[in-house]
């Protein structure tokens, strides 16, 4: 049996035994090892670990619901508007986001305070919403923590989850580093761009994010730019399609004075990303 034809059995058969997720982009079935139950599942038991790890949750209601109301508008016109999203910003310096499992969303202070759009914050977690929406996070975790440990670490009820808190530190560590392909950020791009213009959003609000992430790139890597392959012509492509499906986005919100006033007129001025002595996080 020649190596395709085995792997092409392998990979039907591990379809009807494991589970298959269907790409909302794509259309696509795609390989998944774990369901969306056990998303939920590693949601709940890491994201209290992950927020620990990031420095806790920026203490101020006003500014948190603040990302959570425009987290939610855009996740109500996502592929999955019924899912149960978490949006929480979180203390630590470095600038980043991430997207767990679950729809646990994590924006962090130094990104925050990088941003100066409603706008720009809409295209960051629109891109984040769409590596949940489409189980990129899924099937990152999958890869990276091993098909042993999904199939027999994960069970059904999420009962054999690590209960010791080291273990459970080190996967809430894998989880934050959870790499994407470039084509799931070309993606995530593409989707996100059309999900911040469906909840009203300017969409030039994404490319503006992309310029600022390239410049704080080269004064110092950004670790979002780290777990995100960025090839050159990112912004380019985000401006094509701009052009070409939202060349008149007057009227749609930018809320540069909002932003402002409930994110960066109350958060305290940091000091600098290098210092916060937690490197792991960029690897
Ligand atoms: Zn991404």
């Amino acid at each position: 049996m020649s190596g395709k034809i085995r792997l092409l059995i392998l990979g039907l058969t591990s379809c009807l035994f494991i589970g298959c997720a269907v790409n909302p982009i794509t259309g696509q079935e795609e390989l998944m090892f774990i369901s969306e139950k056990q998303d939920l599942e590693i949601g709940q038991k890491y994201a209290p670990e992950i927020e620990k790890q990031l420095g806790g949750k920026i203490d101020d209601e006003s500014l948190q619901n603040y990302i959570d109301s425009v987290g939610q508008r855009i996740a109500r016109i996502s592929h999955r508007p019924n899912w149960e999203f978490h949006f929480t910003a979180v203390e630590h310096k470095m600038v980043n986001a991430f997207a767990l499992p679950g729809g646990h969303i994590f924006v962090t202070k130094g990104m925050l305070k990088k941003l100066t759009t409603e706008a720009q914050l809409a295209a960051l977690l629109a891109h984040e919403i769409f590596h949940i929406t489409a189980r990129h996070s899924s099937a990152a975790f999958s890869r990276q923590m091993g098909l042993s440990f999904v199939l027999f670490g994960l069970s059904a009820a999420g009962a054999k989850i690590p209960q010791d808190a080291s273990r459970a530190a080190g996967i809430a560590l894998q989880l934050i580093g959870l790499k994407y392909s470039r084509v799931q950020e070309k993606q995530a791009d593409v989707a996100g761009l059309d999900y911040m213009v469906a909840a009203g959003y300017n969409p030039h609000g994404a490319v503006e994010l992309h310029q600022m992430l390239q410049e704080q790139d080269k004064v110092r890597p950004v670790e979002f730019l780290s777990s995100h392959p960025s090839p050159k012509n990112r912004i380019i492509s985000l401006n094509a399609r701009i052009q070409t499906r939202y060349d008149s986005p007057e009227g749609l919100r930018i809320g540069k004075n909002a932003y402002r006033t409930t994110v960066l007129d109350r958060l305290p001025s940091i000091v600098d990303p290098a210092s916060d002595g937690l490197d792991h996080l960029t690897n």
